[in-house]
């Protein structure tokens, strides 16, 4: 098949979450399978100064209607590998900026501007150098305007640009809602703004758009996939999304094997695997050593990596502040994000250096020593549409401390529930409940062997893009 994928991330040129990882390996696994792709991808700074885009071709010109202006851009195409062809969208105007979406502090005023022209000049491209595809999965709402726009531009043209379109929902808590106005921008007929369009409450949605004209809609997890069409997790969506549930397929994420394996992890100072666990020991005295801890510490280390923002569950670490100063235990967090998180956790830090350290940066190489080094890794996600650090503790044997919430159900098995198949520790979403999930670990690890075998069952699993990729493949040869 030719496929196309369009998403506002991809790791290794660009990524601020899970998003990245999830198009990288999906589209780099289906090329392995024998398929034709193609990922389309805003040519930010920092995308275009990686080492491999430099030798990226510019090849094309591109004039992109936006309402009444006309925006000059053009396309680098990077061959990756056999199959596999990434085309970088620039403008310095929308990308050439230190970050993807914001200055840290808030978004950037003009983001409906930025990804309404970067649609555009997909189906643009697309159009100019032939690209004819089978299925166009388009990620999120930076990507959400693509199913519509290759409709309009077939039926303007003539000319057939995609079999079937695919809208994947990564996280529905942010949805690209932008004044009314905005919508010129798309030069789109105006009948599209109304309640069976675009509009959202006198304003404009695009990612309501993706939902309502791909053909497929998916999300990144089958709990998931029911969650959003609630109110308490649609973000105001559910009626939206239950309009498509015909059309709607839960679909967990893989991990990337060949960056997440704690057998081949070449940024780690020692590699283990599931019959001898030496390594994961002497990464657990790097990992202390590193955040300025006494490397002979015995009890249980905790850890923790995500954005710091209200979905990560930051209120509920804080609430539980008193177990790590009371415990014999360790707290080690790495992310940025909301200052708010940041200070409080750093206070924290500062107050009980011995024992809980932050590091406030993205840092790869500390999230695989972090993924290796602790015994548990701690999500208590308020909402969690498939998370992927539960799935790379898993496979580095460190074992998960996580909510009861979305993809986390599909991947976590709780230990007590399911004494023969557990691999993790699972919590209600609540204060209450998360410290007594951090009491049930910390008996865990005073029970060796049970400890053992639990690590042992989760570095078991099969969490590979290989598995998760097949279930893409399936669907759009069902959607063709
Ligand atoms: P989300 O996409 O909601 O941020 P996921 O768990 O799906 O959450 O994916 C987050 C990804 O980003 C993981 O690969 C995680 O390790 C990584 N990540 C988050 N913060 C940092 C950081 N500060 N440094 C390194 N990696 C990070």
């Amino acid at each position: 098949m030719k496929i196309v994928h369009v998403a506002s991330e991809l790791y290794p040129y660009v990524k601020t979450g899970g998003l990245a990882d999830a198009v990288g390996s999906l589209a780099s696994t289906l090329a392995d399978k024998g398929h034709d792709v193609a990922v389309f991808v805003p040519g930010y700074r920092a995308a275009l100064e990686h080492k491999d885009v430099a030798r990226a071709e510019q090849r094309l010109g591109l004039r992109v209607e936006m309402g009444d202006r006309v925006c000059a851009g053009d396309v680098r195409v990077l061959p990756v590998k056999k199959g596999l062809t990434v085309y970088f969208i620039g403008r310095d105007e929308f990308f050439d900026r230190r970050s993807p979406y914001g200055n840290g502090e808030r978004d950037y005023e003009d983001n409906d501007a930025r990804f309404i022209f970067f649609c555009k000049a997909v189906v643009e491209v697309m159009r100019i150098a032939e690209i004819r595809a089978d299925v166009v999965h388009s990620h999120d709402w930076q990507a959400a305007l693509l199913p519509l726009l290759l409709r309009y531009e077939e039926r303007r043209s003539g000319i057939s640009l995609a079999m079937k379109t695919v809208f994947t929902i990564h996280n529905i808590a942010f949805q690209g809602i932008y004044p009314m106005r905005s919508f010129a921008l798309t030069n789109l007929p105006d009948e599209l703004l109304g309640i069976d369009g675009f509009e959202y409450y006198g304003q404009i949605n695009l990612m309501k758009g993706g939902i309502l004209f791909a053909d497929r809609v998916t999300t990144v997890s089958p709990r998931y996939a029911q969650e959003i069409q609630t109110p308490e997790f649609g973000c105001g969506l559910e009626g939206v999304v239950g309009t498509r549930a015909d059309d709607l397929a839960g679909l967990v994420n893989g991990i990337d094997t060949r960056v997440w394996n704690p057998a081949r992890d070449r940024q780690l100072p020692a590699r283990y695997a599931v019959h001898d666990l030496t390594g994961k020991g002497v990464c657990r005295a790097a990992l202390l050593k590193k955040m300025g801890m006494e490397e002979v510490f015995k009890g249980p280390v905790f850890g923790m990596i995500c954005r710091l923002t209200a979905q990560k569950g930051l209120d509920l670490l804080l609430a539980a502040k008193d177990f790590f100063i009371e415990q014999d235990c360790r707290l080690i967090v790495l992310g940025m994000g909301d200052k708010l998180f940041e200070t409080a956790l750093h206070d924290l830090a500062q107050a009980h250096r011995q024992k809980i350290a932050l590091c406030v940066k993205h840092d790869e190489e500390i999230s695989h020593l972090i993924e290796a080094g602790a015994d548990f890794f701690l999500m208590p996600s308020h909402f969690e549409p498939c998370g992927l650090n539960q799935m790379y503790s898993q496979a580095y044997g460190t074992v998960p401390v996580v909510t009861r919430v979305g993809g986390l159900i599909d991947t976590v098995v709780d230990i007590d529930e399911h004494p023969a198949e557990g691999t993790g520790i699972m919590c209600a979403p609540s204060a209450a409940g998360f410290v007594q999930a951090l009491h049930r670990a910390r008996q865990l690890h005073g029970q060796p062997d049970r400890m053992n075998e639990t690590i042992r069952r989760a570095m078991g699993r099969d969490f590979s893009w290989e598995k998760a990729a097949t279930a893409y493949e399936q669907l759009y040869e069902n959607t063709i």
